[in-house]
């Protein structure tokens, strides 16, 4: 049974005053109405996670993430809703106090356990899994940010909400798992533009391409320009942004990644390089929970984190 609504995501036209000189269009894919916390692209990533746990018969799901994962907050309260247990594993958070998005991970149940940023990295080995299944039970293992194949196939799905008229869509990246299965899932001549929200980003691409299927391995790109100083980092300049977009559009943005590709997109609005007739969407990937850190400088609410003490 699943309890989101995927019906409930819809495309909105965004204004002319965006894209005044390209004679086409400007939309948005709104996967942040999903759920204020299981939004956007995190709950496609996790969906399949869940139906291979229950068919597995493990009530447990345990991950890895940092301070403020969008997929740790998504992920304890998609598995409250389906009555299954959430273990946390929290990168390098010893001895600090909790962040709102991990206040409310254990307000939704999710069991914390702080690592080391050396312990962290064995998140893959294999021993140290051993050790945690000792420790925790038996779990289904949901890799960092959903990054695994239900991951990539959920990911795929959101293909589907996207009609044939796009010329271009436009795709924020974090582990380019949802950027993999949306390019093995789009028409092989979509245009598909990743915006890496962290230094040096164009790594994806090799993180990327493996995963891609036949057929699908061209038109894609990953945009690494726009990553202002780093993974979680901003500057005046992108609140001012997200507050005047909101304003346009109707459209909430988030800090760590929407905020950041809509800068971009806009910015290659300006310098024209969407051809003339492009079509384009640009995929609303949620995460406004993360703007829990800058809540009171921003003219729209953060969702979820309102009935936090
Ligand atoms: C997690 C996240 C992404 C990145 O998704 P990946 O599949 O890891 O590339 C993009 N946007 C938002 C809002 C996210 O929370």
């Amino acid at each position: 049974m699943d309890i989101i609504d995927e019906s409930i995501v819809r495309i909105d036209p965004l204004p002319g005053s965006l894209h005044k000189d390209m004679r086409g269009k400007l939309a948005m894919l709104r996967l942040d109405l999903l759920h204020p916390i299981i939004s956007g692209n995190k709950w496609y990533k996790l969906k399949y996670s869940m139906e291979a746990a229950r068919q597995r018969h493990l009530d447990t799901l345990l991950s890895f993430g940092g301070a403020w994962s969008n997929h740790l907050i998504a992920l304890a309260a998609a598995a409250k809703q389906h009555h299954l247990r959430s273990v946390g594993m929290v990168r390098g958070l010893q001895g600090h106090a909790l962040t709102p998005v991990l206040r409310h991970c254990k307000e939704l149940g999710m069991e914390l356990h702080f690592l080391s940023r050396a312990e962290y990295d064995l998140k893959e080995d294999a021993g140290f899994i051993d050790q945690l299944q000792n420790r925790y039970g038996p779990f289904y293992l949901v890799p960092e940010g959903g990054a695994n194949e239900q991951g990539r196939q959920g990911a795929e799905d959101i293909a589907s909400l996207i009609p044939t008229e796009y010329t271009h869509v436009c795709i924020s990246v974090g582990t380019g798992t949802t950027m993999a299965g949306l390019r093995s899932a789009l028409a092989p001549g979509v245009q598909l533009l990743g915006f890496a929200p962290m230094k040096g980003g164009a790594y994806l691409a090799e993180t990327i391409l493996p995963y891609l299927k036949t057929g699908h391995t061209a038109n894609w790109r990953i945009f690494d320009r726009w990553h202002l100083g780093g993974f979680g980092k901003y500057n005046e300049e992108l609140i001012a942004f997200m507050n005047e977009f909101y304003t346009d559009t109707g459209v909430p943005l988030d800090l760590v990644y929407t905020g950041k590709m809509m800068m971009a997109v806009s910015a290659l609005l300006e310098i024209g390089y969407f051809p003339n007739g492009a079509q384009v969407l640009c995929i609303h990937t949620g995460g406004l929970t993360g703007n829990a850190s800058i809540a009171e400088r921003l003219r729209f609410p953060t969702p979820g984190l309102s009935n936090l003490p």
